[in-house]
């Protein structure tokens, strides 16, 4: 085991957050707009795609450099055939902290299946309980009702609490988020209000379409008061707040107005093994060469350690206008 390792700013490397697919059946206009990812758009083949075992063996050697927690993302993992066979591999290691960020669209079918095979929670991306407004967000005519029937049954096989998330954008959905919490009020579920980010670079990112956190908060206030709660845990993404009526808890994801860079603690693959030491990074660090040339696991832990003790990473500190226009990595192809 080798020491934890910290990067410039102390931060140390806990949270790997692993895309296994760049593909997607949804088109969600802020993330994987149709104009780009159309009929023709070249996607990863298979061969280029890492193998389940292939995964395996890097969450093992970034283990070894303090990471504790695996989040499972894409595109949607779960298009990616078999997914349950890689959640076994990674759930041997009990201590690992297990969880897996999808649409839903597949949740029925899939959830008790990846229970089974060690995961421990969802979260699930949902934009609004507006089947028009959902449907127009997520662009493929998917209806709201399939992925709350995937929430629900997520629930029934015990992968909760699960945590909602909603991309707020504002003259799209912003007048939903009240309707939002209420929905899930007192279910034990947990809403997430995320900050329209300026991720990779054909999402058409303006300024004036983030709504701030603290709009939302005095929003949600009004109809319910709410109250701010300590973060469970050194790098919580999500701002904490609860319900004072005790009927459960909210949180708020405020990359844009409320930069949360000084601890993050979150490294990224992608589905054909770079990684990315930021979200909004605009190059990776390829170890799929080394994986099959013959690379031995020191020479990737060598290179996994040196790349993050050189991290300095804290876009969100420093995002400008024209900083937003930067050709960044897709969060399609690393996952959020
Ligand atoms: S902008 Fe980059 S460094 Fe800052 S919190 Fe997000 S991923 Fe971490």
């Amino acid at each position: 085991m080798q020491s934890e390792t910290a990067d410039t700013r102390g931060r140390h490397l806990r949270d790997l957050r692993i895309s296994v697919t760049d593909r997607c059946n949804f088109r969600c206009t802020y993330c994987m707009p149709k104009e780009v990812y159309g009929r023709d758009f070249q996607f990863l083949e298979r061969s280029q795609l890492l193998s389940f075992d292939e995964i395996n063996r890097l969450v093992n050697i970034f283990k070894d450099h303090g990471v504790e927690k695996i989040r499972i993302t894409g595109g949607e993992p779960l298009v990616r055939r078999q997914l349950e066979r890689l959640i076994e591999m990674l759930a041997q290691d009990p201590s690992l902290d297990l969880t897996l960020t999808t649409n839903a669209s597949l949740l029925k079918q899939k959830a008790q299946l990846l229970k089974d095979a060690g995961l421990k929670r969802v979260t699930v991306s949902l934009d609004s309980l507006d089947d028009t407004v959902f449907r127009a967000m997520n662009d493929v005519d998917f209806p709201v009702a399939k992925v709350l029937a995937g929430i629900e049954e997520a629930d029934r096989v015990g992968l909760n609490p699960v945590k909602v998330n909603m991309v707020v954008k504002r003259g799209v959905n912003d007048s939903a988020a009240v309707e939002m919490a209420r929905y899930f009020k007192g279910t034990g579920h947990i809403v997430r209000f995320i900050e329209f980010m300026d991720v990779g670079h054909t999402n058409g990112w303006q300024m004036e379409h983030v709504v701030p956190s603290r709009e939302l908060v005095e929003q949600i206030n009004q109809s319910f008061p709410i109250e701010p709660v300590e973060p469970n845990y050194t790098g919580e993404v999500a701002e904490r707040w609860r319900y004072v009526d005790g009927s459960g808890e909210i949180g708020f994801i405020s990359s844009v107005t409320q930069a949360f860079c000084r601890d993050c603690t979150r490294a990224r693959l992608s589905a054909e093994g770079s990684v990315y030491t930021c979200l909004f990074a605009t190059r990776g660090t390829d170890l799929r060469m080394l994986l099959r040339t013959g690379g031995t696991d020191e020479q990737i832990s060598d290179v996994i350690g040196n790349l993050w003790r050189a991290r300095t990473d804290n876009y969100s500190e420093v995002r400008t206008a024209e900083t937003a226009k930067q050709r960044k990595v897709e969060m399609s192809y690393i996952g959020g």
